[in-house]
């Protein structure tokens, strides 16, 4: 091997290593949309949730004012019957329930102004579950474009790289280029390290002294024992 087509190669794995990272980043984009998306999903539960207490608080007013209206009728119906009693007992009893219904209309109409104050209460969260709610989508549609023009980015330096790769690949031995691409296709990671400290870079093992004389003498690609990536002595690209 020559330091050219070690330079070659190196440039490949660096090319290839990134397309990795690429790809992986690529692939955990949906759910990174997924989790973006969800984040307005509290909030639209928060809007959800106020609107139904305002509902229930204007159907209990609603019943408040049903039962005003019954009384009020009853109150009508009491009149026309004292119209027709013949007796002061008589009249006095209607007098009595009158007072009595009077009495339960003021107590139905106390309470209907106690919940009308709640009212204003419950319009407001509505308002501002709302107000949170349209924070809440925008920021994620912000996130999404983000999103979105980073999958760009990563598909045009995908496109990229794929187009330099190509043409490496065709400066190397075929052979050389089988082993790499298989190492890489099982390990992912790199096949070409340098031996640092008469240490692989990859497995970090210390290198054997006849392993250290092949590497030296650097007339053929010269593999770690241990784990089998080619090795190369960092001072071969320095120069
Ligand atoms: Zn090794």
């Amino acid at each position: 091997m020559n330091a050219n087509a070690l330079k070659t190669l190196l440039r490949l794995q660096e090319q290839d290593l990134t397309l990795l990272q690429l790809k992986k980043e690529a692939q955990g984009i949906p759910a990174r949309r997924e989790s973006i998306l969800s984040r307005s999903a509290s909030a639209e539960a928060g809007l959800e949730a106020a609107k139904t207490a305002l509902r229930a608080r204007e159907a209990e007013i609603k019943a408040v004012e049903g039962a005003v209206e019954g009384l009020k009728e009853r109150i009508t119906r009491y009149r026309v019957q004292e119209m027709e009693v013949k007796t002061n007992e008589s009249y006095r009893a209607l007098e009595q329930e009158i007072a009595t219904c009077e009495q339960e209309i003021r107590t139905e109409e106390d309470r209907e102004l106690e919940l009308m104050d709640t009212l204003e209460d419950l319009q407001k969260d509505v308002a501002r579950a709302q107000k949170e709610l349209n924070a809440a989508k925008e920021a994620v549609q912000v996130d999404l474009t983000r999103l979105d023009e980073r999958m760009d980015t990563v598909r045009e330096q995908f496109n990229g790289i794929k187009q330099t790769r190509e043409a490496l690949i065709a400066e190397l031995d075929p052979e050389l280029v089988k082993r790499y691409l298989a190492h890489l296709s099982s390990k992912e990671d790199a096949y070409v390290v340098p031996a640092k400290q008469q240490t692989c870079g990859g497995c970090h093992m210390k290198l054997s002294p006849q392993t250290l004389h092949d590497l030296n003498a650097a007339v053929k690609w010269t593999p770690c024992t241990f784990c089998g990536r080619l090795l190369y002595d960092p001072a071969q690209i320095s120069a």
